[in-house]
């Protein structure tokens, strides 16, 4: 059984995450503790919760010791069940994590299936809904994997109450991926989405974006009445000649709207004034399916503690290397190739 230490690195949710996914896939077992612990709240929460045990169902797996707050446990999957299923968090946790899971085992299975996931769509350390689309699953599509994604209702912390629905169209052999500079900027669109809330506070916003991004195309608000909960994101689109990257931040009590403005327009003029067409988050994100392609490359212009942690997760359970190389300040070359001969 592979043993994985859950304090290793950034210590967080997604060491579970990708053990869960690369234990079904490769059909290997595995044990995990120390869960979350450089979190202030460690173990289990129920984001994790569902996602274990989503994991479990679509892979008939036997496990012990998953119960919320669990710092330890164990996994032995046996197959990947493709079908329709439906997981409900319970709370406002990230559906989108959840999704991180259970997505790589079933794109990889012999036939398609449908997920339907209830809780938050928009977490704070999380990826949002229009990441996930416009960015990640595009990506994809171009290594032969499609994935259409349908919003039914926004979920926010602390009411929860998004749905969403994943339709996933399987592949028997994902193709390379190799993304180097982003070349040409095609367009830099900015939307603020309100929830539930003064339709002033997306206009303030937009003016904050209107004045700080290095390059602004479209802007618009974005007002919806209805759904469970209230919230607010503000949501930056980079169009380049080689791919969408979408950077967001998400409205929180508390903070103003012109600061949530400032995050989000701060990494979107940091993504802008790099070479490479990978940012953060997509950077640590994309890791996984290039692994399990046996080869790609990007450059990054930010190689986070998310990115190393799970470079160390992912060589647990496949011959991979994983090289990453400075090349010059903001500027990271990563390349990702299979060991294996067969
Ligand atoms: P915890 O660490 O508390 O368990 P967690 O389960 O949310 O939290 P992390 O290990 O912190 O998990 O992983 C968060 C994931 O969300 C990473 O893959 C990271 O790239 C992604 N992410 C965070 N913020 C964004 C964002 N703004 N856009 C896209 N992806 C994001």
């Amino acid at each position: 059984m592979i043993e994985i230490d859950g304090s290793i690195g950034e210590g967080g949710g997604q060491i579970v995450r990708s053990s869960l996914a690369l234990s079904i896939i490769t059909g290997k077992p595995f044990q995990i503790y120390q869960i979350r612990a450089n979190r202030k709240k460690p173990g289990l929460l129920n984001q994790h919760l569902t996602a274990v045990n989503a994991a479990a169902e679509i892979s008939a797996a036997k496990t012990s010791g998953v119960k919320l707050g669990s710092s330890a446990f164990t996994f032995d999957p046996t197959t990947i069940k493709a079908g329709n299923y439906r997981f409900d968090i319970g709370t406002a946790g990230s559906t989108m994590l959840v999704f991180q899971t259970i997505l790589p085992p079933l794109m990889l299975a012999k036939e398609p299936s449908s997920i339907t996931l209830e809780g938050g769509t928009h977490n704070p350390m999380a990826p949002p809904f229009e990441f996930i689309k416009n960015t990640f699953l595009p990506l994809l599509e171009r290594m032969d994997v499609t994935v259409r994604a349908n919003l039914n209702s926004y979920g926010f912390y602390p009411q929860g109450g998004g749905s969403l629905k994943f339709d996933i169209q399987p592949t028997g052999k994902l193709i390379p991926l190799h993304l180097k500079e982003k070349g040409a900027i095609k367009a830099v669109n900015a939307r603020a989405l309100v929830v539930k809330l003064p339709d002033e506070i997306g206009n303030r916003e937009l003016r904050v974006l209107e004045s700080e991004l290095s390059q602004l195309n479209e802007k618009n608000v974005l007002v919806v009445e209805e759904g469970r909960s209230a919230g607010n994101v503000v949501t930056v689109e980079i169009v380049s000649d080689a791919l969408t990257e979408t950077v967001t931040a998400i409205g929180e009590r508390g903070v103003k709207a012109e600061q949530v403005a400032h995050t989000a327009a701060v990494e979107a003029n940091h993504y802008l004034a790099s070479q490479a067409a990978v940012g953060e988050h997509l950077c640590d994100q994309l890791l996984l399916p290039m692994a399990l392609a046996g080869e790609g490359s990007f450059l990054t212009s930010v190689l986070s503690a998310h990115t190393t942690t799970n470079i160390a997760v992912i060589q647990k359970f496949l011959n991979v290397e994983i090289e990453t190389e400075s090349i010059a300040p903001g500027l990271f070359s990563v390349k990702v190739h299979s060991r294996n001969i067969s």
